[in-house]
This record gives C-alpha cells, sequence and structure tokens, in this order.
C-alpha cells in the first residue's frame, strides 16, 4: 500500500505545506499566507483545509497518508501536542494543534518546534548528513537554534535545551523577549543586525543605504546591507563585521559546550555568506578550544526554507514508527 507523510510549516508570516513519498521525497507543496492575526482558531481551520486540499488536488485517499508533522515556533507540550505560547502569533496561548488535526483530517500529528523540524531535515538530508554532532541555527527575523549531540537531538526537561540565541553577550544590553537583555539573538538576526544599522546611522554618519531608503531608516533590510557591502559602504562593513564576531564569540560557547563537528547557520540572513561568516571563523579560530574547533567546521544550510517541511515529516514518521514498535513489545 501507498505510504504518504505531510510536513507542514507553520510560520508567523507563511504556512508551508508538503506531501511526502515513502522515502520522504517530496510530491508536492503548497505555501500560503498564515493569517495570523485573524487568531488561532481561524490558523488552525486555514492549515487543515490547505492540507485538505493538496491531499485532494494529488487524488490520495487519506488512509494513505500515515502521519504527519508541523513544525510551531515557540514554546511546546510535545506530549500532549500544545502549543503553549507563540511570540510570532497574537492572541495564541496553549493552542491544542495536535486534537485539532486529529479531529479534522483523522492523520496522526505530531508537533515540534520549528527550528527543531529544520534541524531534522538538515541532518538527515541536507548540510548534516552523516554526522552525530551538530549545532544548526537560523538567522531569521530572530536567532533560533538547534542541538543534535552524539547522534540524538536534545530536548532537556522543557524542550528548550540548546537556545544559542539567548545566551548572554553583554550584562546590559538590548531588552529581549525572553524578559532578559543583551541576548545573542538580539544581535545577530536581522532585526538584530538592522538595530545595529540604525544605531550607526544615528551617529549622523554617511551611508549609501540613507540613500537607497530616502532617509526612511526603517526601510532598510538585510538583503540590502549586503549590497551596501559589495559596493564598499563603511556603515554595512562595519555592521557585517560586528555582526559577525559577536556571531563567533556565541559559536565559540556553543563549541566548548556542545562540541558539534559541524554547525549549519540557515534562515534568510545566511544568504550574507562569507560576508559575515569571515570574521565568525577568525574569532572561533582565536577563541574555542584547540581541539573542538579543529574538529568543527562552519557551513550554509543546503535545504532552504523547504527544510521545516521535510524535517516535520521525517520527525512525524520516526514518532509514529516509535509508537508502533512500542505497542508491539
Ligand atoms: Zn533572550
Amino acid at each position: 500500500m501507498a505510504a504518504y507523510y505531510i510536513g507542514v510549516d507553520l510560520g508567523g508570516t507563511n504556512l508551508k505545506v508538503s506531501i511526502f513519498n515513502e522515502t520522504l521525497l517530496k510530491v508536492a507543496e503548497t505555501r500560503a499566507s498564515t493569517e495570523r492575526f485573524l487568531g488561532s482558531q481561524h490558523v488552525l481551520q486555514r492549515t487543515a483545509s490547505i492540507v485538505k486540499q493538496l491531499i485532494k488536488d494529488q487524488q490520495i485517499a487519506t488512509k494513505h497518508i500515515c502521519c504527519m508533522g508541523v513544525g510551531v515556533p515557540g514554546l511546546l507540550d510535545l506530549e500532549k501536542g500544545i502549543s503553549i505560547f507563540s511570540p510570532n502569533f497574537p492572541k495564541w496561548k496553549d493552542v491544542n494543534v495536535v486534537q485539532y488535526m486529529e479531529e479534522t483530517l483523522h492523520i496522526p500529528t505530531f508537533i515540534d518546534n520549528d527550528v527543531r523540524m529544520n534541524l531534522y531535515g538538515e541532518w538527515h538530508y541536507g548540510a548534516g548528513k552523516n554526522k552525530n554532532n551538530i549545532a544548526l541555527l537560523t538567522l531569521g527575523t530572530g536567532l533560533g537554534s538547534g542541538i543534535v549531540m552524539d547522534g540524538h537531538v536534545l530536548y532537556g526537561a522543557t524542550a528548550s535545551a540548546g537556545e544559542i540565541g539567548h545566551m548572554n553577550m553583554y550584562r546590559e544590553g538590548r531588552p529581549c523577549r525572553c524578559g532578559s537583555s543583551g541576548c545573542l539573538g538580539r544581535y545577530v538576526s536581522a532585526l538584530g543586525m538592522l538595530h545595529t544599522v540604525k544605531e550607526k546611522l544615528a551617529d549622523q554618519r554617511n551611508s549609501i543605504l540613507l540613500e537607497w531608503v530616502q532617509n526612511d531608516v526603517e526601510k532598510i533590510t538585510a538583503k540590502m546591507v549586503s549590497e551596501a557591502f559589495d559596493l564598499g559602504d563603511l556603515i554595512a562593513i562595519e555592521t557585517l563585521q560586528e555582526t559577525g564576531e559577536l556571531l563567533g564569540y556565541g559559536l565559540v560557547n556553543a563549541i566548548n559546550l556542545y562540541n558539534p563537528e559541524i554547525i549549519i547557520i540557515g534562515g534568510g540572513m545566511a544568504a550574507a555568506g562569507e560576508r559575515l561568516l569571515s570574521s565568525t571563523r577568525k574569532i572561533v579560530k582565536a577563541h574555542a578550544l584547540k581541539i573542538s574547533q579543529a574538529a568543527c567546521s562552519i557551513t550554509l544550510a543546503e535545504l532552504g526554507d523547504s527544510a521545516g517541511m521535510r524535517g516535520a515529516a521525517f520527525y512525524a514518521k520516526q514518532r509514529l514508527q516509535q509508537i508502533q514498535t512500542s505497542k508491539k513489545l
């Protein structure tokens, strides 16, 4: 009997759904806006109806869908399948994602954090293939991270292990949503980097960036900073260098703590590539434990923004198999 798996990436902006075959090769994919401002019930309904439509379009019978994985940002109760809180969604508290999907779609459903779903994807199908010790960082609007150690994804007591983005870099730094301040993610992320650019521009300095946005600094994007860097713009060069160095210090701590063999950098801001990472590498070389850094490479993610869907399908398949095996015992 044909067997299919579904991977869902429930992002704050985009909702992405893919169907995979038995070997987790993609059969079909669809993307839509999440419409998060309409509330949790709407987002759940929308997700379920998009999944249903994609299955229908492919003319697959529901009984052939083995299970579905959903990557959700924020705090989760993995066993109960509840999204406790998500900074990306307004009016979002104790949302029972699994119960809703299973009742509506009649497909066994498993949830995990969106970054860990990315990690499962890159680990098994992308830059982390055949590795047992991985640190993945996604540099998007914020900084997400996940760790594989000795062949296991780290979860910890509350499934929040490995939050490199909340590593304290300054005792009194920029305030963070977590309640602390000076966290790495407030500097090394698209928003963090743009914050740094604005601080520099506030000192009345000149930059081609100001021309491009007609002095409206809110319109500057991470991509523009890379483009200005390529044109030799000093503000852009300093910003990428400082951001890369801070990332380097964060990675020094991560390398000394977790001893990864590979650090995978993903997320939209990874497009800055070596403009960012060359200064990161210098700091790592100068400061990380010699034996650990010699065994560790820093590389870019390979699957782009489809890693989350593939990882979610992989994760769900694995969870279902674990349940089936334990029932047989
Ligand atoms: Zn924080």
